[in-house]
């Protein structure tokens, strides 16, 4: 499917007199149009649920508009806590998620009411201990181990990854729990990233609600909800094929009906903890051209950087790029597109087939709206840049500003050095 941006030419010339590049924008319509979907593909479950996981995209302006949807938090770390709560996310509405969890943490998630997804049994006793009690209703992050796999093909790797209880360990962990007084339990599972087919959620959630009727009769246990947790993926390649919510929530039901229901577990939540599913296609990092490069290869060097969009340089990930106004001329060169770093993985894209591009042309780097500007950092002194977003009416409005040079030395200012800057 051919992509294309939600921005054009014309809208970037103007934005760019107020906010230079490089930012990155967000598509205030694409989001509000996923998340309705993404309400209604899950309506059949009465106590239904997306925690949308900050991480991904932790800006409060965007997650308000999921709130709007139904939407809570899914936090992993104090900061993250901090921010649901000054948004006045609450209670039940913030699923804590996190691992190798500080004990501040806990007793900051189970002070703001948030539900505890453990990640670990010896968590049970540390948790226990950080807050003097255990919280009446518990979660437990569950990773079967081996290869995940969807008929024959491999998905992804639990045995190799740092998450979750054992299948031993869950029903151990269960039968503690209940014995310490603990009323309600979730069972969460994130078995495999950005999937991009239709049966990553139906297969996940088989193998979860098998786990849950067992646990309820081996250990009498009340399964309150069903965390399928993130991992829907998106189309990041114009090759592939989008995920039909729809249908994924068709397909959930289905097996909700074949499992669950004639164990008289019809009343079991789902919930969901969804981050690039939600976010991803609906921001983009906008970019400049400012020099072309003719050396071993065909160079062009862009205002943006690694640090605006790491996925490229610490995965190799894929991001579309779009050179506006350039949307239907022929690919007719072959181009590294490079950021500024002295870091030679600091490359959008590596031989990649683009329309020729000249100096001060701008570059739509899709996809970003996930794991995007979230993941930035500072490395050589860059500093991050603004988020923008594209209103349903064609407003532009800054939702977060760039970052000045006073806040990059904003933590010497208890030296003096920091006068010396003129801060
Ligand atoms: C990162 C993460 C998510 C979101 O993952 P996506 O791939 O963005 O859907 C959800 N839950 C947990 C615990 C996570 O760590």
């Amino acid at each position: 499917m051919k992509k294309t941006p939600f921005v054009t030419k014309e809208q970037i010339e103007e934005i760019v007199k107020t906010y230079p590049t490089p930012f990155h924008i967000y598509d205030e319509k694409g989001i509000r149009e996923n998340a309705q979907a993404m309400k209604e593909a899950f309506a059949w479950n009465k106590g239904f649920k997306e925690y949308f996981a900050v991480k991904a995209t932790p800006n409060p302006f965007l997650i308000n508009i999921l709130r709007e949807y139904g939407c809570g938090c899914d936090c992993s770390s104090m900061t993250e806590l901090m921010l649901s709560n000054a948004m006045g996310v609450k209670g039940e509405d913030i699923m804590f998620s996190s691992n190798e969890t500080p004990a501040e943490e806990y007793a900051y998630a189970y002070e703001l009411g948030a539900t505890i997804n453990l990640d670990d049994i010896t968590h049970i006793e540390f948790l226990e201990q950080t807050i003097g009690t255990l919280p009446e209703t518990i979660s437990c992050r569950f990773n079967p181990g081996g290869l995940f796999k969807i008929s024959t093909d491999i998905m992804d790797n639990p045995g190799d990854a740092k998450y979750g209880f054992t299948t031993e360990q869950l029903f151990e962990g269960f039968k503690i729990l209940k014995s310490k007084g603990v009323k309600n339990f979730g069972i969460h599972a994130f078995l495999a990233s950005n999937t991009v087919t239709n049966e990553y959620y139906p297969t996940l959630a088989k193998t979860l609600f098998e786990v849950a009727v067992k646990l309820k009769e081996e250990t009498g246990a009340n399964i309150k909800f069903i965390n399928l947790s993130g991992g829907i993926g998106i189309p990041y390649r114009p090759d592939q094929e989008p995920n039909d919510i729809r249908e994924i929530g068709a397909k959930v039901r289905e097996v909700y009906e074949e499992v669950l229901v004639p164990a008289g577990m019809g009343d079991v939540a789902l919930y969901t903890e969804l981050g690039r599913f939600m976010m991803a296609p609906y921001g983009a990092l906008v970019t400049k051209a400012i020099h072309e490069k003719h050396t071993h290869k065909e160079y062009i060097g862009v205002d943006a950087c690694a640090v605006n969009l790491m996925r490229p340089a610490m995965y190799g990930a894929y991001h579309h790029i779009t050179v506006l106004g350039k949307e239907d001329a022929p690919l007719e060169c072959t181009y590294d597109v490079v950021g500024s770093l002295c870091e030679n993985n600091d490359k959008f894209a590596i031989d990649r087939q683009l329309p020729r591009i000249d100096k001060g042309d701008y570059l739509v780097i899709h996809d970003t709206g996930a794991h995007g500007f979230a993941m930035g950092y500072n490395y050589n002194g860059k500093l991050k840049s603004a988020e923008l977003l594209l209103k349903e009416d064609g407003n532009v409005e800054l939702i977060r500003r760039a970052e000045t040079p006073k806040d990059y030395f904003a933590t010497f200012d208890c030296f003096d050095i920091y006068k010396k800057m003129g801060f």
